[in-house]
């Protein structure tokens, strides 16, 4: 059976966290004179408040979850890297992930010199289920798993995701950056049920906040108490706190910027499956879509040249001749679709 106590690490359980002034006192009406901040320059002038309440209280009451099951980072890669630190020891304990999949899992495990084990989807993009548990051994520590996956843009199968949960001692976490843009729901209706599942998401792709640094973290308040136990006391600064709020409280800009992404995202397809040199094109669950071509560093140069950016990921695991296209708004897409129309008729 999963037990938190038996998966953190030594240090971290004894760990005396930092108190910050804005810890010991929580009220926010005063005159404070207990964290040497300069009385001028209002707001900025005070430190943010390092629990983020309000900001979780909106977000819980949105995603039908408990402010307590929530945490949030400077970005995503803040939780990621605070769930190795907590329950992985260096040089001892591994993480499972997939391949391909996001490359940020593999570099904070070797920044913090814990063993990466990437285990290759199937065919079909699907999660190798009995591959993974097959990899497990008593030292991992960490399932990491990305769904919607980048950059294969697909969902994985929702029963494949749980199955790596059930009876495993170590935290499944899957990563819904892209939730969003699935036809699949969220694994957060599960949260109550696997008591090591961490759902990670983000403000950074649907909300359209990616500049404001703002990842989410739900788990069990166990797991939670873990990661605040040992972040920066102030690591949420007060604009974003200030901005995401005022997004929350604006959840249909959100939505209406979702579906014309969703829209954006069924045309470009269409325009770009009339292409002769596109000569694959993958389902997307995503904002983005994975298509395969002959010459794709020809084709990310010449739109680079045109300034159009796209991602080359032909050197990918499993995505040789694959090109990452994020969707743009309809001026963009054109602008793409132009320019590899252009190609095309050139390289005739
Ligand atoms: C874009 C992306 C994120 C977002 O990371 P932030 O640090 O929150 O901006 C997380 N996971 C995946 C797989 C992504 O593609």
């Amino acid at each position: 059976m999963f037990n938190i106590n038996n998966i953190i690490r030594d240090n971290i359980r004894n760990l005396k966290p930092y108190s910050s002034a804005r810890d010991e006192f929580k009220g926010c009406e005063g005159v404070f004179l207990d964290a040497n901040e300069n009385p001028y320059n209002e707001p900025y002038n005070r430190y943010p408040d390092p629990a983020q309440r309000i900001v979780k209280e909106k977000l819980a009451s949105i995603k039908g979850v408990r402010a307590d099951q929530i945490f949030f980072g400077n970005g995503s890669d803040e939780a990621i890297d605070l769930l190795i630190r907590a329950f992985c020891e260096p040089r001892q304990d591994n993480i499972i992930s997939i391949d391909p999949s996001y490359g940020m899992y593999e570099v904070a495990a070797d920044i913090n010199a814990v063993e990466f084990v990437k285990v290759k989807l199937n065919e079909d993009f699907s999660l190798n289920v009995s591959a993974i548990k097959q990899a497990i051994n008593q030292n991992t520590k960490l399932i990491m798993i990305c769904s919607p996956n980048n950059p294969t843009a697909n969902s994985l199968n929702i029963q494949d995701m749980l199955s790596l949960a059930e009876g495993f001692k170590g935290l499944l976490v899957v990563d819904e950056a892209y939730i969003d843009f699935s036809s699949q729901p969220s694994l957060l209706r599960f949260m109550n049920d696997y008591s090591n599942l961490v759902v990670l998401q983000t403000f950074s792709k649907a909300w359209g906040l990616a500049g404001l640094r703002m990842g989410i973290a739900f788990a069990s308040p166990e797991i939670i108490n873990i990661l605040s136990k040992i972040k920066y006391p102030y690591n949420v600064n007060v604009m974003t706190q200030k901005l995401v709020l005022e997004a929350l409280e604006e959840v249909k800009a959100k939505e209406n910027w979702v579906s014309e992404i969703l829209l954006q995202r069924k045309y470009l397809t269409e325009m770009l499956q009339g292409l002769k040199i596109v000569q694959k094109m993958y389902p997307s669950d995503a904002n983005f879509i994975l298509l395969k071509v002959a010459n794709p560093r020809e084709i990310y140069d010449y739109l680079v040249q045109k300034k159009i950016i796209i991602r080359d990921r032909s050197k990918v695991t499993m995505c040789e001749g694959c090109l990452r296209i994020t969707v743009g708004n309809k001026y963009e897409n054109k602008a793409l679709y132009d320019a590899l129309l252009e190609y095309e008729n050139k390289t005739k």
